[in-house]
């Protein structure tokens, strides 16, 4: 078993991410071991309670844990604070105290909002992570941050709460569509990209989920250390937005239907490279490397979108601050800084 160790700020101070094939089956006796609630919820949605929910119900049951279920329909329009409402309710109902735990069992929508849950019910109760998405794998479930969509934009209400243990089962990918496996491959580029050379060469030389335990070992390590050193997303944090920032005018544009956050990040990845190598910022033939990177993991490269809107969406982007956006740009591959650009040069650096 590989354990990735989590420093936080908060109380408790670490947790471990544990990965290992076939550890969904262990559930109930990994929780036992870092809580000693009496209850547990577990949240997950439409689709993986099909596959997995029995299975880590029982465990946990089998572990002497009073366990409950609480599902949602599957999908992004779930997202909301009225679903986490719901789960409060279901929460009061089965008699959750301080002392007892939420598990969050599914994707990056369900462990944002059961996070999000966790952190507020009695202002606050422990929680683990069961990601089975690569992206929720490699991505969302580090760093700490909780929250639901509202009618105003994504993700503008939230938390940040750490969960008390990650458990990464890869053996949960081989359920998952291509589609969804190439949305996750955006997020683990980009760790090679901003990090790790020798990340991003692994990618090109072998197909990265023959050697899936040891990619998101680097990628959750590249994100743990990253986030230790910024938790609070003052800084260097901001390296791991390389890609959004066109990214999610993008997904914007495409009203968040038809573009996943993955291909939209590897559109975004390539634009932006394109622009800073044009700009003699990046070394040469990075944007190709890129290119041919996530085209291999089935990831698109570029959009017909307008650039003028595609910048004019980025300035009312939260991630922008006031009259200037801070670009995530490569001098090399492995190697990234921020810029603070002026919006008002940004389509001009981007239309080249
Ligand atoms: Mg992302």
């Amino acid at each position: 078993m590989r354990t990735v160790k989590v420093q936080t700020h908060t109380p408790r101070n670490a947790y471990d991410i544990i990965i290992e094939r076939g550890l969904i089956k262990n559930v109930g006796s990994l929780v036992k071991n870092v809580s000693s609630a009496s209850k547990v919820t577990v949240i997950t949605d439409s689709n993986v309670e099909k596959i997995y929910a029995e299975g880590v119900v029982s465990s946990l049951k089998e572990s002497g844990f009073d366990t409950s279920l609480f599902v949602f329909p599957a999908g992004e329009k779930s997202k909301t604070l009225s679903t986490v409402s719901d789960m409060y309710d279901h929460m009061v109902n089965f008699r959750m105290s301080r002392k007892d735990i939420v598990v969050a069992l599914g994707g990056g929508v369900t462990g944002d909002m059961a996070g999000f849950a966790a952190a507020s019910y009695m202002r606050g109760i422990d929680f683990v992570q069961i990601p089975t998405s690569l992206l929720a794998q490699v991505d969302s479930s580090v760093g700490g941050k909780t929250g639901v969509n509202i009618k105003q934009g994504k993700n503008l209400v939230g938390a940040f709460h750490q969960p008390i243990l990650v458990i990464i089962d890869p053996d949960t990918l081989k359920t998952l569509p291509d589609y969804y496996i190439n949305d996750g491959m955006a997020e683990v580029i980009k760790y090679g990209c901003i990090k790790d050379s020798e990340l991003f060469k692994t990618l090109e030389d072998k197909n990265a989920l023959d050697i899936i335990e040891d990619v998101i070992e680097q990628c959750v390590s590249i994100k743990r250390d990253v986030v230790n050193r910024d938790e609070k997303e003052a800084g260097e944090r901001m390296l791991l937005n390389f890609g959004h920032t066109l990214g999610h005018s993008l997904e914007k544009i495409y009203n968040f239907e038809g573009l996943s956050h993955g291909q939209a990040v590897a559109i975004g990845m390539v634009m932006i490279t394109a622009a800073s190598e044009n700009a003699g910022i990046t070394e040469k033939g990075t944007t190709v490397k890129i290119i041919s990177l996530c085209k291999k993991y089935g990831l698109p490269v570029e959009d017909k979108a307008d650039k003028e809107e595609i910048a004019a969406i980025c300035a009312g982007d939260k991630k922008a601050g006031s009259g200037s956006v801070n670009l995530v740009l490569l001098t090399k591959i492995g190697e990234s800084f921020t810029k603070k650009t002026p919006l008002s040069e940004l389509e001009e650096f981007i239309s080249i």
